[in-house]
């Protein structure tokens, strides 16, 4: 009776701790973790290591590192063996080597091996086996459902991301690197590389990211011939065609050192490229129409090509009334460590809020262009080389003071941004000035020097 009740003390106790384990272990190797303490400080073990089957229900594979693939050797086989005699036995356990061998079950069958060693009281272990091996099965079933649908909420999180892009982007040397962020994000265990294919010969240049280690890689490329997907070092270089109107465009390409890609990764891969294709389509048109368009589409300042056309009125008109003309242009400083630290998102939204700050410091009449990526031209009629340098001094003051809120972007631990800008300023001189372009080249060059003598400055270009 006194032996019963101790016995059932103790079984209380491992089942409330693993418990918890199970309810608080997100991965693999928390899992695994967790299950270690519990049975280090119950049984005195020294390790517990968990081999799974693989989809194809044929090779096991570590349960914390599924994607390795085992390598061959006296331990490995004897796992294997060991693993059969599970399958055609039926026995519940089995120990070996001063091994302690019990199987893992999923729904009635046998798919794995749960291996323990140390200095095992097997007396106390054996007691309680049939309902461990219950519950750590239970836990490892539940873990890979966890995972699947972890895993499918990503994939269409990421699918939407690839598809959203041009909600505010179409320049196609823009967007193809940030899709190659985005596969990558998701397929964690393979490189992942984009090219595209040049418009008339069958080359490929890469886009995405600056270097390939794939040596074959332009013969591989060479290969494509339509839509389907290509498989080159015994699984280890997967090719995935992109095709816009038809034709193919370029490559997303898959690349892992160590092991294939599985069934489910070339699922995942052919639906993200697919979409990708999309994306670089639905940009293509996007680009036509808005060789049309005088906006652009992110800050909703002038274009570039409308920057040209309002330049060239300005200059007429400060001729024509012999007015001062003035021009501001600015970048902002260390702009790609925006990107690269909080994300694209964030830059964008960076981008928008920088325009709008510019915007509100200025006249009505004043004259504000995105020139570039995160350049902005802005053209002041009827301002003297003092107050339009009164306005650039405003300027980089506002950026400076400005708070960027990216709450709504969820970045971890950081709820705004803020940055600085570069400006050069110059003005508008008939006499010297033979052409358009010298107005804000000159600008240029004085934010040149601002960027130069340390950025977060105004330079005024001096004749
Ligand atoms: P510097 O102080 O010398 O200007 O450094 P920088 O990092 O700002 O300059 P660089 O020219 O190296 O980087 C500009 C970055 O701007 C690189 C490019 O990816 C990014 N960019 C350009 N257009 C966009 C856009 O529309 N959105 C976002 N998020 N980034 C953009
Ligand atoms: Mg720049
Ligand atoms: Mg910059």
């Amino acid at each position: 009776m006194q032996d019963e009740n101790t016995n059932f003390n103790l079984l209380y106790k491992i089942m409330y701790e693993l418990t918890v384990v199970f309810e608080t272990s997100k991965t693999p190797n928390e899992l695994l973790l967790g299950l270690k303490q519990v049975f280090k400080r119950f049984f005195e073990v020294s390790d517990i290591e968990i081999f799974s089957v693989d989809d194809s229900l044929i090779s096991l594979k570590n349960f914390v590192k599924p994607w390795e693939v085992l390598p061959v050797n006296e331990k490995t086989n004897a796992l294997t063996s060991v693993f059969h005699e599970f399958k055609n036995n039926n026995i519940s356990y089995l120990e070996k080597d001063s091994n302690l061998y019990f199987p893992l079950y999923a729904q009635g069958k046998i798919t794995g091996v749960v291996k323990i060693s140390g200095n095992i009281q097997l007396k106390n272990i054996l007691d309680f086996l049939p309902l461990l091996i219950r519950q750590i099965s239970l836990a490892v079933v539940h873990l890979r459902y966890f995972e699947t649908v972890t895993n499918s909420a990503k994939f269409y999180e990421t699918i939407r991301n690839i598809a959203k892009i041009t909600e505010t982007q179409y320049d196609l040397s823009y967007i193809l690197p940030i899709m190659g962020e985005i596969i990558d994000g998701f397929i964690k265990e393979h490189l992942i590389y984009v090219f595209i294919k040049s418009a008339n010969r069958n080359e490929y240049k890469l886009i995405w990211p600056a270097k390939c280690s794939i040596i074959n890689i332009k013969e591989y490329l060479s290969k494509i011939k339509n839509s389907n997907y290509l498989v080159f070092d015994e699984g280890k270089t997967c090719i995935f065609p992109l095709i816009t109107k038809g034709k193919i465009s370029g490559a997303v390409v898959a690349y892992n050192t160590l092991d294939s890609l599985n069934e489910n990764e070339i699922k995942y891969m052919q639906q993200l490229t697919l979409q990708a294709s999309i994306t670089v389509d639905k940009a293509k048109e996007y680009m036509k129409t808005l060789e049309n368009a005088t906006l652009d589409a992110l800050t909703g300042l002038n274009n570039r090509h409308m920057f040209y056309q309002r330049l060239n009125e300005s200059i007429s008109n400060a001729k024509r009334q012999k007015t001062n003309l003035c021009c501001i242009m600015t970048d902002i400083d260390f702009f790609k460590s925006v990107n690269d630290t909080y994300g694209h998102a964030a830059g964008d939204l960076t981008l928008k809020t920088v325009a709008k700050t510019i915007k509100k410091e200025l006249r009505e009449y004043d004259i504000a262009s995105r020139y570039g990526g995160e350049e902005f031209a802005i053209l002041l009629p009827n301002t003297s080389l003092d107050e339009a340098k009164l306005v650039a001094k405003r300027l980089r003051k506002q950026v400076e003071k400005k708070k960027i809120n990216v709450e709504e972007l969820n970045i971890e631990g950081v709820k705004e941004i803020s940055v600085t800008i570069s400006v050069g300023v110059s003005l508008y001189n008939s006499s010297t000035m033979k052409d358009a372009s010298e107005l804000y080249k000159t600008a240029d060059k004085a934010l040149y020097i601002a960027k130069e003598s340390g950025r977060n400055k105004v330079i005024v270009y001096e004749n």
